[in-house]
């Protein structure tokens, strides 16, 4: 259990513990998109290929059986209360003026063409910090889908019925790693059935669809006629106007793809059980005029960091706009996540992004450029000594 506090009290708590990934026992009967519209075609299965098992009554071939909501937890999940608040002392870090004349060299020279004259010759006249606070949300989630599926049969168990199925919510999946986005795809167990191949009609092979079965195609260059320009016979076909397909070697049939000639198919229901990692980020606008935009690319000093199965948004942070925007993020992230999976896990960091706009004088004028980051970034959109075949 991850829950480090960067700062502040080691006893102050924002959430609550995982009350661990408990299925349920009875597990709720599950609800499922319809059927796709339309859903038909030459390699199709048909519908009664698909036994009715309990549970699984919706379930649908190719994947449109949408996803499956988590059934009711046990017992109530503690709802997250808040932490005792702390004042908070914070340590703004800043940047000489060697490291912003390190970070500008660098970017210059990191261009093709830009000339290292505003480096070298310009003076910095002031270095004014813009720092500002991102503040980053992330809810883990596990969500579960079902669709029928099949494949050759080669001699797989097969166990539909021996067993009532357990819901799709009680198959036993693996432990992932939180917030590392994952899939496992498995089978529902005692749902797997032997039928006769529905693409061949159970015969393991298919007319070729290139001569319709014939085993051999008009000859294209006397176009059937088995005679060449001027009355020859035609060599290609020696006249009998039709040669041998090329497709199925003169066999008029090909083995069946779908069953791949084993004339039966393994039919079962696949659970697809997906781990994501879903993240929001809220940064503080700073009047530095750098695009915030510019900031996703770096990273900041970490002032604080929870992590719980559903964490409370942060509060008593020193700027409101940071509390404002957790409670806002927790909200929606809490609401939305819940209602279409299972969270796992949740966890808030805020760091403290340096920002430092450094004016400098090159030619007896004044210019900017912005070093951000602790990665010591350097945005100078307007540097004075560009040329037109600069690959920016
Ligand atoms: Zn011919
Ligand atoms: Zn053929
Ligand atoms: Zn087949």
């Amino acid at each position: 259990m991850e829950n480090q506090p960067v700062m502040g009290h080691q006893n102050r708590n924002y959430g609550t513990t995982n009350p661990g990934y408990v299925p349920t026992a009875e597990g709720a009967p599950a609800m499922f998109a319809p059927p796709a519209a339309g859903f038909s075609g030459p390699s199709a299965p048909p519908a009664g290929m698909f036994d009715s098992v309990p549970g699984y009554e919706g379930t649908v071939a190719g994947g449109g059986g949408g996803f499956l909501p988590p059934p009711m937890p046990a017992f109530p999940a503690p709802q997250p209360q808040p932490g005792p608040e702390q004042p908070q002392t914070w340590n703004i870090p800043s940047i000489t003026e060697d490291t912003a004349r390190e970070a500008f060299a660098l970017f210059a020279s990191s261009k093709c063409c830009y000339s290292s004259a505003p480096v070298k010759d310009g003076v910095i006249t002031s270095m004014d910090a813009f720092n500002t606070y991102r503040y980053r949300l992330e809810t883990f989630t596990e969500s579960r889908s079902t669709e029928w599926s099949h494949k050759p049969y080669n001699g797989q168990p097969v166990d539909a019925f021996s067993q009532p199925s357990p819901g799709p919510w009680d198959v036993p999946a693996k432990t992932p790693s939180f917030f590392v986005g994952d899939k496992q795809v498995m089978k529902v167990p005692y749902t797997s059935s032997m039928k006769p191949c529905h693409a061949c009609v159970g015969l393991g092979r298919k007319p070729c669809k290139h001569c319709s079965g014939f085993g051999n195609r008009v000859c294209s260059p006397c176009n059937g006629s088995g005679m060449q320009y001027g009355g020859n016979q035609c060599l290609h076909c020696s006249g009998r106007g039709r040669t041998n397909c090329s497709f199925c070697h003169g066999e008029g049939a090909k083995q069946c793809d779908t069953c791949r000639g084993k004339q039966q198919l393994l039919v079962y229901i696949s659970l697809t059980v997906k781990w994501t990692n879903n993240c929001d980020n809220y940064v503080v606008e700073q009047s530095s005029g750098l695009q915030v935009d510019n900031l996703c690319k770096v990273s900041g000093k970490r002032l604080f960091r929870d992590s719980q199965h559903l964490v409370y948004p942060v509060m008593g942070f020193p700027d409101p706009a940071v509390v404002s925007a957790a409670q806002r993020l927790v909200g929606e992230h809490q609401g939305k996540y819940s209602a279409t999976s299972r969270i796992l896990q949740q966890r808030q960091t805020i760091e403290l992004i340096p920002v430092t706009k450094v004016t400098y004088a090159w030619k007896g004028k004044s210019h900017i450029y912005f070093v951000y980051g602790k990665e010591f970034k350097v945005n100078a959109d307007n540097y004075p000594a560009t040329c037109c075949c600069t690959v920016m």
